[in-house]
């Protein structure tokens, strides 16, 4: 979990503009969403706007779940999981580009980011849950519903369709930081340029605080003086996401599985690794992060190398 050093204190001396004397305030709200509290913090002239402005963007977020989520029966994800198969179904603009983006990253990765791998994943909540490993029965079932060549999509009507019968998406190793994305443009439409948004520890943030560089934020585990610390110490319109198994994990027969899945394994993932990132969005950061945890060190190593803008801490 990453930890936000800036002080929520309202004392910029400098943040005055020539020929005005109003200063922006800092302001900072929290709501319930995406199974953890997520906190907007952000700096306005006004109390007013900033109020309106983050509930615009709580409601984005709310809108946004809507879409995404596989916990809920309704949602436009798990609606397309259960009609797409072998007929293309039309979706929103917002799911047409988590799924291209995520099928892109699949390709980069080798299929090591997988948003098709639902069945697979819902064996493995199972088995946290019994602290057993999967029936090799269930689980070949599962992995013949699972795999990213098995969902394709046509551009042109933004559609997307299923090869196999049973499958499920599963978009929680890049929804969320998609969704900090959308919050963040919503403040700005409500002319927010200076803020924070954190979920769960995963956070986009706009431009610097008045009068500051840029956003404070302390990376676990990385010294002051690594690439990834320093990126962080002046952070501005950049996001930044953890993933590992040190939250969620569950040991069976003396071997530690992570609740991310390795597709090659279609079980949790069990290199121990975690991974922290720092991108120029939120969707990126997420992503690459997931994809981190799973992939080998020389393919981490290959595929940051083709990524620039990336900053990563694998540990
Ligand atoms: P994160 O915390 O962003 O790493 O996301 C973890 C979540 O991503 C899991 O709870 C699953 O919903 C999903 N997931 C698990 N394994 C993978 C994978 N190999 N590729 C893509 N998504 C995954
Ligand atoms: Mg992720």
């Amino acid at each position: 979990m990453v930890v936000l050093v800036n002080s929520g204190c309202q004392q910029h001396a400098d943040n005055k503009q020539e020929n005005s004397t109003v200063e922006s305030a800092f302001y900072q709200y929290t709501q319930l969403h995406l199974g953890v509290q997520v906190r907007i913090a952000l700096y306005a002239e006004k109390e007013e706007n900033a109020e309106v402005a983050a509930k615009a963007s709580f409601a984005r977020i709310a809108a946004l779940e809507d879409i995404f989520s596989n916990y809920r029966p309704k949602s436009e994800l798990s609606a397309l999981s259960t009609e797409a198969y072998r007929k293309y179904i039309k979706v929103s603009d917002e799911l047409f580009f988590l799924l291209e983006t995520s099928q892109a990253f699949a390709a980069a990765t080798d299929g090591a980011f997988d948003i098709t791998l639902g069945p697979m994943a819902a064996l493995w909540k199972q088995a946290r849950k019994d602290t057993l490993l999967p029936d090799l029965e269930a689980l070949a079932a599962a992995r013949e519903k699972s795999g990213w060549k098995l969902l394709e999509l046509d551009v042109e009507t933004k559609s997307a369709r299923l090869r196999q019968a049973g499958m499920q998406l599963d978009a929680g190793g890049i929804a969320k930081g998609y969704i900090l994305d959308e919050a963040m443009q919503t403040l700005n439409q409500h002319g927010i340029t200076s803020a924070l948004i954190e979920a769960g520890g995963d956070l986009v943030v706009s431009a610097a605080p008045p009068g500051r560089a840029g956003w404070t934020i302390e990376v676990p585990g990385a010294p002051a003086n690594s690439p990834i610390q320093q990126r962080a110490t002046t952070l501005t319109h950049a996001a930044i996401a953890t993933s590992g198994d040190t939250a969620q994990f569950v040991e069976i027969n003396g071997i530690r599985y992570a609740h991310i899945i390795n597709p090659k394994t279609g079980l949790g993932n069990t290199s121990g690794t975690v991974a922290t990132v720092i991108a120029p969005n939120g969707i990126t950061a997420d992503k690459f992060a997931t994809a981190l945890t799973v992939i080998t060190a020389e393919a981490a190593t290959a595929l940051l190398r083709q990524n620039p803008t990336i900053f990563a801490l694998i540990q």
